[in-house]
């Protein structure tokens, strides 16, 4: 009897995640012995960007104390009340629900599989974080995308939005500040969203995992939840960014909204929260101080992110052929490409040829005969302008070749 090799699920063929993927044909690249220039990953402890002392000494506290056994399952409760007490000082009224999660990605794809069936759509804003399409097609659901407007900011289009809703439709996301443009929308599109959404009867998850990464101080962050109290919103949020620990896996969901709307969908997530056990405990003992204590931490982050938005957006935009829309939080600029040349093989070439490592748009989604790239803008002045002077030479060749 021989061995039998074993197969992958059909669903494994519609997952993708750009952002990783392009990495592959990085490190080939770099076997070469090129020095490569990583603009790719949005993982602030690569660069020069420290975990807060206190976050690291609540939790190595609570490894001492032997707090290494499984937390409840939503999570301990000092975390649980200040998730909480941070949400109602951003306005949050009516919280139905917490759950502390492996990062905010459990929390998502918790989200997502109490809420749809196989026939179901989920509208997805295109460009998106690529996260939300892998676990819609794992569920074998459809990942539905409305754009996003280049022309108004990369604000939502909200008759494409209304556009592409059907009686198949569950829910609708909003990442604000967004991932991969950088923006942070205006009121009025979020109540345009809210209102679609109370006309057609859908959830909205409101990720809001970057609403601390906000760079003027003049900014305001609205949270989806604080709008409207009744609306059912399941908010997701985590200490990955603003606390510079992507590698601890902490993040969240709260549920929000009028309860008899939102009670019998929570209890349908709460079975795959009891049934995964608990998120990573002595980690959640950093929660309270993170959210409830004065964080300077924050404002260093955010002045270095500033200057090096400021010199993305300076040098993108004097180089003939690409552009950039302002951003106003966040670490990524989306580009956009007018060459003569389609997004993959820009990125591929600027990986060989110059060794700068970039994500395709493609791989966020974008409108079509549109063409992008997305760049990280957390690495230090010096490699970005390095970066960007590469790119330069780049675009300079390109143009000599006639794109
Ligand atoms: N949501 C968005 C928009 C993100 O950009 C990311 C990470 O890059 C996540 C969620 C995942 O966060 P976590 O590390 O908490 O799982």
């Amino acid at each position: 009897m021989a061995w039998k090799k074993i197969i992958p699920a059909e669903r494994t063929k519609n997952i993708k995640y750009a952002i990783r993927d392009i990495v592959v044909l990085a490190k080939e690249v770099e076997k070469s012995g090129k020095e490569m220039l990583y603009l790719n990953i949005g993982d602030p402890n690569i660069y020069d960007f420290v975990t807060p002392e206190q976050v690291i000494d609540d939790t190595v506290k609570a490894m001492r104390d032997n707090q290494n056994g499984y937390a409840p399952s939503n999570g301990i409760e000092e975390a649980v009340s200040a998730i909480k007490l941070d949400a109602e000082n951003k306005g949050f009224k009516n919280i139905e629900d917490i759950f502390v999660t492996t990062g905010a990605s459990e929390a998502i794809d918790i989200a997502l599989t109490a809420l749809l069936n196989s026939n179901d759509n989920f509208l997805l804003p295109a460009p998106t974080y690529p996260l939300y399409d892998a676990i819609i097609n794992k569920l074998g659901a459809e990942p539905r995308h409305y754009f996003l407007d280049e022309d108004n900011n990369w604000e939502p289009d909200l008759d494409d939005l209304e556009s592409k809703i059907d009686s198949a439709t569950k829910g609708i996301l909003i990442i604000n500040p967004n991932n991969p443009t950088g923006t942070n929308y205006s009121e009025k599109s979020l109540k345009g969203v809210i209102e679609l959404a109370k006309r057609y009867g859908l959830l909205i998850f409101a990720d809001e995992i970057y609403d601390k990464l906000l760079f003027d101080e003049k900014d305001k962050h609205i949270s989806m939840a604080s709008i409207d109290t009744e609306a059912p919103i399941i908010t997701f949020n985590g200490l990955s960014k603003s606390h510079v620990v992507p590698g601890f896996r902490i993040g969240w969901g709260i549920v929000t909204g009028k309860k008899e709307l939102v009670a019998e969908y929570n209890e349908g997530m709460q079975k795959f929260v009891r049934a995964r056990l608990s998120a990573n405990k002595p980690e959640q003992f950093a929660i309270k101080n993170a959210l409830l204590t004065p964080q300077p931490h924050i404002r260093e982050m955010l002045n270095k992110l500033k200057k090096r938005g400021e010199i993305t957006y300076n040098r993108i935009n004097a180089m003939d052929g690409l552009s950039l829309v302002k951003t106003s939080g966040a670490f990524y600029a989306f580009i956009k490409i007018d060459l003569d040349i389609d997004d993959f093989t820009f990125c591929k070439r600027l990986i060989e040829e110059y060794g700068v490592v970039t994500v395709p748009g493609s791989g966020f989604g974008q409108k079509p005969d549109t063409k992008h790239f997305r760049v990280v803008f957390l690495p230090s002045e010096d490699i970005l302008n390095r970066a960007y002077d590469k790119i330069e030479e780049f675009i300079k060749k390109l143009k000599e070749e006639g794109k």
